[in-house]
């Protein structure tokens, strides 16, 4: 790559900022992965917790507002508030997950996929070929009410429609103290995710499994297996069968068994709580949690890319202390040649384009010529060379120097 002349974007991305080891690994990727080679057109919003605290949280809103305007995001990991958290960053409040806010407000799916590469055997000795998890990203637990039981009493789920009907359920009666949940989802919602999922097959030539457990939910999961099958059988099958691909529904336990002994190569739609869970499962198996791609569709058609791992708080304290970290910086680059391959694709730029692509194939590069962070090299099938992060870098952006 020619270094005299950055390549130049039409269209501005949103550009997410975030927390801790993750917050130092994005300045570091932009200084010298990125800027070198492309002049960035960015609108910039900070959802570090410091900057969310400060606003209100009014700035993740925002971003999430710039999304829906620019069609392309690219966000760093940031860390969810808890108890813990509060105390660490003396928080006016325990702010909700920026990605709860974002999902909740795109209505998107995530698609999550791991990067595969030679020198790393995945874990479970059948997969051949890497599976991509679609976690449905609205509501469940993440929109859940909650209540502590303070003590013996009865609980009802009721509903009031607008026209001023009220049907309630009696939940349980409580002869001591407990705990209540409730949970909701949108026919609107599951739709959209159940659409999201057979196109995404479809473009991506993969089978759809989805499972749910609507033996035991016989109302909720069960309808969520009644949407899936209704938008298939008058959308989707004749599609399905022109590619060659299929769609299987199956319970989440039949699912987790068989995904364990299957070859690859599928898409899994999860529910929302599934796909969190699952996502962190698969990931790890395929080698490491650094190497989980994220990407967000909305029904809209809005992109919003990430690493599928967390701010890394164990390597920001060491390097805190001063110490050289081997923090593996793949997930969060691939997060930015999506959203720029994205930008690219959409305005027609083939530069750009072609920039994400040669990135990857950087990256890829240095992992399978034997370099790579200590998480990698940990589970390489051949010996390597474990590098710090910095190293790594250079040595990605040695290759990408040469093109
Ligand atoms: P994490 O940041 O994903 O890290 C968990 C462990 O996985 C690390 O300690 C490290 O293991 C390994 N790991 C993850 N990413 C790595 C990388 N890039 N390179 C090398 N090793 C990596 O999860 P967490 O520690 O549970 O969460 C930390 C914070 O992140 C929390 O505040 C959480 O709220 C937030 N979080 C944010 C997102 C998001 O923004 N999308 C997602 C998940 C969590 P070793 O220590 O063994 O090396
Ligand atoms: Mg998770």
């Amino acid at each position: 790559m020619k270094y005299d002349k950055p390549i130049t974007m039409r269209r501005a991305i949103v550009e997410m900022d975030g927390d801790e080891m993750t917050r130092v690994l994005w300045r570091k990727i932009k200084d010298t992965l990125i800027s070198p080679f492309v002049s960035l057109n960015v609108e910039y919003y900070d959802l570090g917790l410091p900057e969310r605290d400060r606003t209100g949280d009014v700035v993740t809103r925002e971003a999430a507002k710039a999304i829906k305007r620019l069609g392309v995001g690219v966000k760093c990991a940031t860390i969810t508030a808890n108890a813990q958290r509060v105390g660490e960053y003396h928080l006016k409040q325990m702010w909700p997950s920026p990605n709860a806010t974002l999902r909740a407000a795109l209505d998107g799916t995530v698609f999550r996929a791991p990067i595969t590469v030679r020198n790393i055997a995945p874990a479970v000795r059948t997969w051949k070929k890497p599976i991509v998890i679609a976690r449905h990203a609205y509501g469940d637990i993440y929109k859940g009410v909650e209540m502590r039981v303070p003590g013996a009493g009865l609980a009802e789920l009721a509903f009031t429609s607008d026209d001023g009907n009220r049907s309630v359920v009696p939940i349980h009666r409580f002869d001591g103290a407990g705990v209540l949940q409730a949970v909701h989802n949108t026919d609107a919602s599951i739709e959209a995710f159940a659409r999201a999922c057979f196109r995404f097959a479809l473009s991506s030539g993969q089978d759809l499994w989805f499972a749910s457990k609507d033996t035991i939910s016989k109302r909720y999961d069960h309808h969520f297996k009644d949407v899936f099958e209704r938008v298939y059988e008058t959308e989707y099958r004749d599609a399905f069968t022109t590619v060659g691909i299929h769609y299987y529904y199956m319970l989440i336990d039949d699912a987790v068994a068989r995904v364990v002994r299957s070859e690859g190569g599928f898409v899994w739609a999860c529910k929302n709580y599934d796909g969190d869970v699952m996502s962190d499962m698969v990931s790890a198996a395929f080698g490491s949690l650094a190497m989980m791609t994220s990407v967000l569709v909305s029904p809209n058609g809005q992109f919003e890319y990430e690493a599928a791992h967390g701010t890394v708080t164990r390597h920001y304290r060491r390097f805190l202390a001063g110490e050289t970290t081997s923090t593996n910086p793949i997930a969060t680059i691939f997060a930015w040649t999506g959203a720029l391959r994205k930008s690219g694709e959409i305005d027609s730029n083939t530069e750009l384009v072609g920039f994400a692509n040669k990135l990857e194939r950087a990256c890829i590069d240095t992992i399978e010529g034997g370099q790579a962070t200590r998480d990698l090299t940990s589970l390489s099938v051949e010996p390597m060379e474990a590098l710090s992060t910095d190293e790594f870098l250079a040595a990605i952006k040695a290759r990408l120097a040469k093109d």
